[in-house]
């Protein structure tokens, strides 16, 4: 049984359903089961077009898939919640990454790219923000320091904040009587 640790993104459609169905599709994986996530954080875009916000997170994963299997799993999870890919970096109703597999590390040029740890996941504070609330104190397997340690030291000074799925997502509040 290996340890995955993904990174989710969105900024098309409706964001916080496309997490939930990431959660619920990779729990129902067989050989995968979700064994933490983080908060969700809103997040200015990194890179490409002029795109609106998005939603990130991470999840961590216990799996028996290989890191290619795993990988095509979340390619066609991409697909089925309507991912294109027409722009480089462009908008996205879900990116599945994988950022990391146990302590591999890979490059792998086919069938399908493969590059584990993900290469960009250092310098991304939206990425080492929700990956830190799972677990600060694991040691990037190249780099010798810590997920916290690479956070504080993240020179990337975009916008990451919490946020707050209640209050953006009505049908999901309490319910609460007034007297
Ligand atoms: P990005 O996530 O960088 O915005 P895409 O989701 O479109 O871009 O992925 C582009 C390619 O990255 C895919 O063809 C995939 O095979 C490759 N890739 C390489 N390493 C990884 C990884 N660790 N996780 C996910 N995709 C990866
Ligand atoms: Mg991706």
């Amino acid at each position: 049984m290996s340890q995955a640790y993904l990174a989710f993104g969105a900024n098309l459609g409706d964001r916080f359903q496309a997490w939930m169905f990431a959660l619920s599709q990779l729990h129902n994986t067989p050989g995968c089961k979700v064994v933490g996530y983080s908060h969700l954080y809103e997040t200015e875009p990194v890179g490409g077009p002029e795109q609106p916000m998005f939603l990130n997170g991470a999840i961590a994963l216990e799996t028996e898939l290989s890191p290619e299997s795993l990988l095509r799993r979340i390619q066609e999870l991409e697909h089925q919640h309507g991912r294109t890919r027409d722009v480089h970096w462009g908008p996205r109703t879900l990116d599945l990454d994988i950022l990391l597999y146990d302590d591999l590390v890979l490059n792998l040029e086919a069938p399908l790219p493969l590059v584990l740890p993900h290469p960009r996941m250092n310098d991304r504070r939206f990425v080492l923000q929700p990956l830190c609330d799972l677990a600060s104190d694991h040691k990037h397997p190249t780099l010798g320091r810590t997920w916290g340690e690479l956070l504080l030291a993240c020179p990337d000074t975009s916008s990451v904040l919490p946020y707050r799925e209640l209050s953006s997502h009505p049908g999901h509040e309490p319910n609460v009587t007034s007297s």
